[in-house]
């Protein structure tokens, strides 16, 4: 590097022998006996001075304020392992480049590194073994397969032994690509989705979504899958669970990828046990992707912490649905204070809930809020006391999913909240 000044990190580099620094303006001289050349100076002068000597020698050069007099770009990369995305704005905007490239770093699994190498290894013997024109199909069915899912789960010997076995029995096929994704969608805001689901949403051939799920989040979806609205909500069953599960079961049976798609995260009040169980009997294969539960959601966008060492050293997740006009729960836990509990499903046995605890035990003015189609635009919190939030909520028309949050943390609510979409909060006077 030739330049009058440096920056702290090159000088480390040039004082730990990693490059060598000539602190000097730099001479036409420089460039001999160079590979490539860096004009990349402040100075447009020395910048072309270098360009041209460069040229003269027949030494290749970048100018950084001129993209169409160099000979070369620098795109911004993306690697992993034997896999590289190069992307270049040719010269135009760099930094766009830069941000996309962190973007796809985010966005691209680290395992595709795992992908490759594991492709690589098969290559000759795929060359060998099939002829050219089943290679191309071949490999897409690895690559974009149950094989590379088992390579982005971590399951890289099992995915080993499947292609091997692929290769050694031609005749018997790849397995079927036939999978279904268990996928939590998350409570409502799209961004909540994690990069997996978001993955796995753009690769289904089938789509089996709930009423919960946002519009804005089955958007995400691949746009050319078949939607199926299997949801309940509250009464009205579109269609009942066994026949959910045995749809799967067919759909994926025929080498479909069913994306199932839950709210909030699966295994979180929504039945994912007992959907993948079935699966796991027909021998189907799945892969669960957590979502952000409700619970978590709703708590953050209203600024209640679920434990916080001052309230509660624990937290509690109880679903309110009524059976039969009835609440089964062990009431006597769930009165205890230094605690939070959570309730789902709790608008119609909000009354029944608020009473129960405090004929435990809670007092008459312990803290409990109800979060309205949290995380979304649309999100609505009215906070009260056991004996005031029932009245506050019965003339409030509550409409959509609702999360009760009962506990000492509630209160955090009034510094803590961030989230006001309208000032949609509805407070103790
Ligand atoms: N698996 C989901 C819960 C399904 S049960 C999860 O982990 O979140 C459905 C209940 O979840 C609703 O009755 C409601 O209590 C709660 N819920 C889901 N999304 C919600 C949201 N955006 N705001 C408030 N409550 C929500």
């Amino acid at each position: 590097m030739v330049a009058p000044t440096a920056q702290a990190r090159i000088r480390e580099w040039a004082d730990a022998g990693r490059l060598t620094w000539h602190a000097r303006a730099a001479v036409a001289a420089d460039v001999d006996g160079q590979l490539l050349v860096f004009a990349i100076t402040d100075d447009g002068d020395t910048n072309a001075m270098l360009a041209k000597a460069a040229a003269a020698r027949n030494v290749l050069v970048q100018r950084a304020d001129d993209a169409a007099g160099s000979d070369f770009l620098v795109p911004a990369v993306v690697q992993r392992d034997a896999l590289q995305i190069a992307i270049s704005s040719d010269g135009h905007a760099p930094t766009l480049a830069r941000i996309l490239r962190t973007r796809l770093d985010a966005w691209i699994p680290r395992a595709y590194g795992d992908l490759a190498r594991l492709a690589g290894e098969f290559r000759d013997r795929v060359k060998t073994r099939l002829p050219r024109q089943a290679r191309a199909r071949f490999w897409l069915r690895v690559l974009d397969g149950p094989i590379a899912e088992k390579v982005f789960s971590g399951r890289m010997t099992e995915a080993r032994v499947d292609l091997d076995d692929a290769l050694s029995h031609p005749e018997a096929g790849l397995p079927t690509r036939g999978e279904v994704y268990l996928v939590g969608g998350g409570p409502g805001d799209p961004d909540l989705l994690t990069s997996r689901a978001l993955r796995l949403m753009q690769r289904a051939d089938v789509v089996l979504h709930d009423s919960l799920i946002a519009p804005a989040i089955l958007e995400m979806a691949n746009p050319d899958a078949e939607r199926i609205h299997v949801g309940k909500r509250a009464a009205r069953h579109t269609l009942p669970q066994e026949d959910i599960n045995a749809l799967m079961v067919r759909l994926a049976g025929e080498g479909k990828r069913v994306l199932r798609l839950k709210g909030g995260d699966p295994f979180v009040f929504g039945r994912g046990g007992e959907e993948i169980a079935q699966l796991a009997e027909a021998g189907i294969a799945f892969q669960v992707v957590p979502g952000i539960t409700a619970a978590s959601g709703c708590a953050a966008y209203a600024g209640i912490p679920l434990t916080h060492r001052d309230y509660a050293q624990s937290v509690t997740f109880v679903t309110g649905h009524l059976k039969a006009g009835e609440l089964e729960l062990p009431w006597g836990q769930l009165a205890q204070p230094g605690q939070t509990v959570v309730f789902f499903m709790a608008v119609k046995s909000l009354p029944v809930i608020c009473e129960k605890l405090r004929a435990h035990g809670l007092a008459a003015d312990w803290p409990a809020a109800l979060v309205i189609e949290g995380t979304t635009v649309r999100q609505r919190l009215i906070v009260g006391s056991l004996t005031d939030l029932p009245a506050r909520v019965a003339s409030a028309v509550v409409q959509g999913p609702a999360l009760l949050i009962v506990g000492e943390v509630v209160r955090l609510n009034e510094t803590l909240g961030w989230f006001r979409p309208d000032s949609n909060t509805d407070t103790q006077a």
